[in-house]
């Protein structure tokens, strides 16, 4: 259920909102707008009366939520949420985020020279795996802590975030001094385990669609994540497999607003594992601006072809660079900032 509060309703309504709703056996989450407090209520609210909590004072209107996900969902917070980071800044609202690096950290020169091309092409997130989710268990699997330690410095020496994905749960613990966004990825949308645990996290988490999960799927994903109290979410549209063969992943633009009518969350658009091929990524990652993306996240190498992961679809810092340009008309084509 929902409870909109008046725009005028005090702390004290507010407050005995709160208590009536927890005495009817209801969890309670509690969002504060700029003008007008919203509470949803989570549990047994199917066989309540919902007319009794009309008529407390200060409140606007009550509802029922048919949809699965109730945190997650537009109404919880009708004005969208703005993650905003340590150094100030937001993904959500006005202004659009760009997150760029290599899929994998695989050295310092590497994410020093990654930083500071990233930094000053306007980026203001460094992206770089530590802990890599390979299809073979030959493959690179990633330098753990150690590149996650030289990604963070490169990070803060440039003025960047640094952005990396969690596989379990062991994995929080060491990573929390050396990243502001941690990324499930998508073969772990769906690991409710470390989804509960992330939302015991202060920390942001970017939750990137499975490659076969619905738009609801990943919604109710993130309903894990926020029924912890981690408001913080971020989500992200990278691609899912259908049955055409000539890009890696069939890019679902139509997520960006469909993401934007259902939720309140913002959405990353992620054009490098959307298609796996470098010479389609610009043309996604313009499309994924124009369609609203919040953000997007795209894979960069200084030496593009020898990445150690992902090369096929890595671009060069050059090409980066020649992007953001674009992307800068085409932000501003739709009402945004980049
Ligand atoms: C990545 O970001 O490098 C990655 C592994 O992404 P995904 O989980 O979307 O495949
Ligand atoms: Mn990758």
């Amino acid at each position: 259920m929902i409870v909109a509060m008046q725009e005028r309703a005090t702390e004290e309504q507010i407050d005995a909102v709160i208590d009536a709703m927890v005495e009817a056996g209801v969890g309670v989450h509690r969002t504060t707008g700029a003008t007008q407090t919203i509470l949803a209520g989570v549990g047994p609210t199917a066989s309540l009366d919902l007319s009794k909590f009309e008529l407390l004072a200060g409140v606007l209107h009550v509802h029922r939520i048919s949809s699965p996900y109730k945190l997650a969902g537009r109404s919880f917070r009708p004005e969208g949420t703005v993650v905003e980071f340590s150094n100030g800044v937001k993904v959500g609202g006005e202004h659009v985020a760009v997150m760029a690096g290599p899929c994998s950290i695989e050295s310092r020169e590497q994410m020093f020279e990654t930083a500071k091309r990233v930094k000053a092409a306007g980026g203001t997130f460094l992206r770089g795996g530590a802990f890599k989710p390979r299809s073979s268990p030959y493959a690179f699997q990633g330098m753990g802590i150690p590149g996650l330690e030289l990604m963070y410095e490169a990070a803060r020496e440039n003025g960047l975030l640094a952005v990396s994905e969690v596989m379990e749960i062991s994995q929080i613990e060491p990573m929390l001094p050396y990243v502001d966004l941690f990324q499930v990825g998508a073969r772990n949308m769906q690991n409710f385990n470390l989804l509960r645990e992330l939302g015991m996290v202060r920390k942001p988490v970017l939750l990137k669609r499975g490659m076969a999960a619905t738009i609801e799927e990943m919604l109710l994903s993130s309903e894990y994540i926020l029924s912890g109290g981690n408001y913080d979410v971020i989500l992200c549209e990278r691609g899912i497999r259908t049955y055409e063969t000539a890009t890696r992943n069939t890019m679902d633009i139509s997520a960006i607003p469909v993401v934007h009518k259902l939720s309140h969350l913002p959405i990353v658009g992620d054009p490098s594992h959307g298609t796996g091929r470098r010479d389609m990524v610009a043309s996604m990652a313009r499309a994924a601006v124009a369609a609203g993306a919040d953000a997007l996240i795209v894979e960069v190498h200084p030496n593009a072809d020898k990445a150690a992961s992902d090369a096929a679809q890595t671009l060069y810092l050059e090409q980066f660079e020649e992007l953001m340009g674009q992307l800068r008309v085409i932000a501003t084509a739709v009402g945004r900032t980049l």
